[in-house]
């Protein structure tokens, strides 16, 4: 079958769905491919047994500045998790927060043995940056994250117990090698907002952008080649064959690279268990780390969903996640099997887990693209003959990125059409 539209978007994750949503409401006809049977991409909800998983626990930072340009927000009903994490270390767990956010657990904070002044004067000066302009921000000098740290001095417990093994989670990394300013630039959002999920789940974040379409969203059509012709370019799948004047990829970075012949990015993997449990093992909505160093594992960062979002789970019951790296190619990240997630959050909580049920268990081996340094945001989107690519993997690896990538893939789609 042969159908005709103005543009093709190749795939229905957020930056898809938003670049769709943009030409859309330019007026152009804009037919979307999708490959799975539902939208979202790596933002999508499992409901088990009335529990909502999301597939890879995330949160969204209504901090994000494409998020406040192009997200209703209030519509998703955000559930806020704390602002700050709780350490385990071998003395006991240390609550670690923002005083001005949880004024009540200052004391506990100064308690906690990690509020030192020089330590903390030094990761201040670290992250000043990242409270000043953006843009200096991105064309600053970058390094790999341990570098800068260790060119800012800053090695002390705050690093190694408390900043490491929150970002290990945040980035699918562990290694150091992040970009410094990529990681500034996420820090910055964590200061300026507290970070929350919808409360019927992320997938409502991708059910929004579809809202509406024009043209149904054709679910099911992977896409197997995109190509340019002397009329415009082509997009063929199984049954279907799309003519168009602009083809938008949006698929994930390794399958947009092999469409599209472009170098593939090193991509990051995580998994998620997600437990119910009848009795919640702490009434926090703090994000929990292991502070004792990289013997302790595998859980890279747990907690409890339901004390932030009790629509997560059915009335009366609990669900609490757990994440841990997945071996990437090269051999790195962790794994680990039930048994020794099970042990490691019976130790992080202090309480046994045995009667914890796993719900279900979510492995995303491709979840994040490393973002290395030097930083580089706004990759070019349009490479000619009316193809172009978006996805995190043009910006930054956040929803952030995936939204900017889509907002200015539509704009350089609509340029296009309109002679340049
Ligand atoms: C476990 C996990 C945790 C995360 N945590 C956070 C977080 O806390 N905060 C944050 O900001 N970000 C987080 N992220 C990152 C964020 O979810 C992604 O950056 C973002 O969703 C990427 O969107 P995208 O549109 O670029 O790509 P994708 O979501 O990968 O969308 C690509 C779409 O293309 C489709 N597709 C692929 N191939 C084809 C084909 N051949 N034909 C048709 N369709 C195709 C796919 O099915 C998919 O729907 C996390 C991601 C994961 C996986």
């Amino acid at each position: 079958m042969i159908e005709d539209a103005d543009v093709v978007v190749v795939g229905g994750g957020i930056s898809g769905l938003l670049c769709a949503r943009e030409l859309r409401r330019a007026g152009l006809d804009v037919l979307v491919l999708e490959a799975e049977q539902a939208t979202g991409g790596r933002v999508r909800t499992d409901v088990v047994d009335g529990f909502r998983c999301d597939r890879g626990f995330q949160l969204l930072n209504p901090a994000y500045p494409a998020v406040r340009r192009h997200v209703d927000v209030d519509a998703l009903d955000l559930r806020r998790f704390g602002r700050g994490v709780e350490v385990v270390t071998d003395d006991g767990p240390a609550t670690v927060v923002d005083p001005l956010r949880h004024p009540r657990d200052l004391a506990a904070t100064l308690r906690s043995g990690y509020v030192r002044p020089a330590e903390l004067a030094r990761l201040a000066r670290w992250l000043a940056p990242a409270l000043g302009p953006v843009p200096r921000l991105i064309a600053g000098d970058d390094k790999t994250l341990a570098a800068s740290l260790d060119a800012g001095r800053v090695d002390g417990r705050l690093r190694r117990e408390v900043l490491e093994p929150f970002l290990t989670g945040v980035l699918a990394d562990g290694s150091g090698d992040s970009s410094a300013s990529f990681v500034r630039l996420l820090l910055r959002s964590f200061v300026r907002a507290t970070p929350g999920v919808p409360a019927l789940g992320m997938q409502a974040l991708p059910d929004q952008l579809a809202d509406r379409p024009d043209r149904p969203i054709r679910l099911g059509t992977r896409v197997r080649e995109v190509r340019a012709t002397t009329t415009g370019p082509e997009v063929v799948a199984e049954e279907l064959t799309v003519r168009a004047r602009a083809a938008v990829v949006a698929a994930d970075p390794s399958t947009a690279a092999g469409l599209l012949d472009l170098p593939r990015p090193t991509m990051r993997g995580l998994a998620t268990w997600w437990f119910a449990c009848d009795r919640p093992p702490t009434g926090s909505t703090l994000l929990r780390v292991d502070g004792r160093g990289a013997a302790a594992g595998p859980v890279v960062n747990t907690v409890v969903m339901t004390n932030a979002a009790p629509s997560y789970a059915p009335p009366g019951r609990h669900l609490a996640q757990a994440t841990t790296l997945l071996p990437d190619a090269a051999g790195g990240g962790g794994g680990g099997g039930e048994t020794d997630v099970r042990r490691h959050l019976s130790e992080l909580y202090a309480t046994p887990t045995d009667g914890w049920e796993v719900v279900v268990r979510h492995d995303v081996p491709e979840a994040l693209p490393l973002v290395p340094p030097p930083l580089r945001v706004r990759r070019p989107v349009d490479l000619g003959d009316g193809l172009f690519v978006a996805g995190d993997h043009r910006d930054t690896s956040s929803l952030q990125g995936a939204l900017v990538s889509g907002a200015r893939t539509a704009v350089a789609v609509r340029r296009h059409l309109n002679g340049g």
